[in-house]
């Protein structure tokens, strides 16, 4: 029983004091299965759709989109499993789905559900043959949409969900403006997935396919904890869970400030999982608390990293 906390490696991810964090995986599609089960996961936090519409003509169709959320579903019976509509635009361009013009700064422009705005039809295929697959199987199907700004955004996908048949739509975060104003977003979102990949490029304003620009695309930035915070916040005031599906969860320290932050579920590529899964085990709650604040106190990322550290003398 002492080697337990010690470092686990398996089982639910939990605190030293047993303070529950799911683990859960962030997959490309169906082949990224084995990985995540063999690693433990406890469900999908992050299915990102892009790669079944990649290097195609046309949208996949109902029968096509149904069978791979299906066997996605299939792999975690009664277990979450977030899927993301399609985020097309900038980082994730589409052949199917060309932007409305130039676009001199893509990251800026038409991504995610504003271009699934301009192509509604697009997105009410997806959300069909997601609530299709809903039905077939038993796995706890929650759906979100991506680069959502403001209320405006998350009533339109809140609405467009339902009438698809989905019981449980909610949204990234990952535009300071919809971290800031959480409380409002959750009126409408069921849940929230704050992407850290995105939040850290539009709060420092550095472009996530730019080389060179490493100190501010750096999630341990205090203004990106900061925006973290905000949600978390706001998100636990309104009862909603706040997961984080961004690379920085994948970081063990990271994810320690996460929980202390108030973040509730973490997802990462699978095979990240059994090193957080035993720092978590090997450091309390409060210690993640301290944590959090010491790195938000900080006045730069690596200041942040070194106070997150000393905070959490289980880690070293
Ligand atoms: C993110 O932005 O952090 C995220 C998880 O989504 P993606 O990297 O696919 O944009
Ligand atoms: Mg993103």
């Amino acid at each position: 029983a002492r080697a337990d906390a010690a470092a686990r490696t398996t089982g639910p991810g939990a605190t030293k004091d047993g303070h529950p964090v799911p683990l859960l995986a962030n997959i490309g599609g169906p082949k990224d299965l084995p990985a995540a089960l063999e690693n433990g996961a406890e469900g999908v936090g992050l299915y990102r759709t892009e790669f079944l519409f990649l290097d195609r003509a046309d949208a996949p169709g109902h029968e096509e989109q149904v069978a791979a959320y299906r066997a996605v579903l299939e792999a975690f019976p009664g277990r979450k499993v977030v899927v993301r509509t399609l985020d097309s635009g900038a980082d994730k361009p589409l052949a199917f789905l060309p932007p409305p013009g130039e676009e001199p700064n893509p990251a800026l422009g038409e991504r995610g559900l504003r271009m699934m705005r301009r192509f509604p039809e697009v997105q009410d295929a997806q959300l069909a043959a997601l609530a299709q697959a809903e039905r077939d199987t038993d796995a706890d199907l929650h759906v979100m949409a991506p680069m959502v700004t403001d209320p405006e955004d998350a009533d339109y996908f809140a609405a467009a969900a339902a009438d698809a048949g989905i019981r449980t739509a909610g949204i990234m975060i990952e535009v300071p403006a919809a971290a800031l104003r959480a409380r409002h977003l959750a009126e409408s979102a069921a849940f929230f997935s704050i992407g850290t990949n995105d939040l850290t490029q539009y709060a420092c304003a550095a472009d996530r396919e730019v080389g060179g620009l490493g100190r501010f695309q750096d999630p341990w930035q205090p203004g990106v904890l900061d925006l973290v915070a905000a949600t978390a916040d706001a998100s636990g005031a309104a009862g909603r869970s706040c997961g984080v599906c961004g690379e920085a969860a994948a970081d063990p320290v990271m994810a320690c400030v996460l929980v202390g932050l108030g973040i509730d579920t973490l997802s990462m590529g699978a095979t990240a999982l059994p090193m957080v899964r035993a720092a978590l085990a090997r450091v309390t709650r409060a210690q993640c608390q301290a944590a959090a604040a010491a790195a938000r106190a900080a006045r730069g990322p690596s200041d942040a990293v070194a106070a997150a550290r000393g905070a959490l003398p289980g880690l070293a």
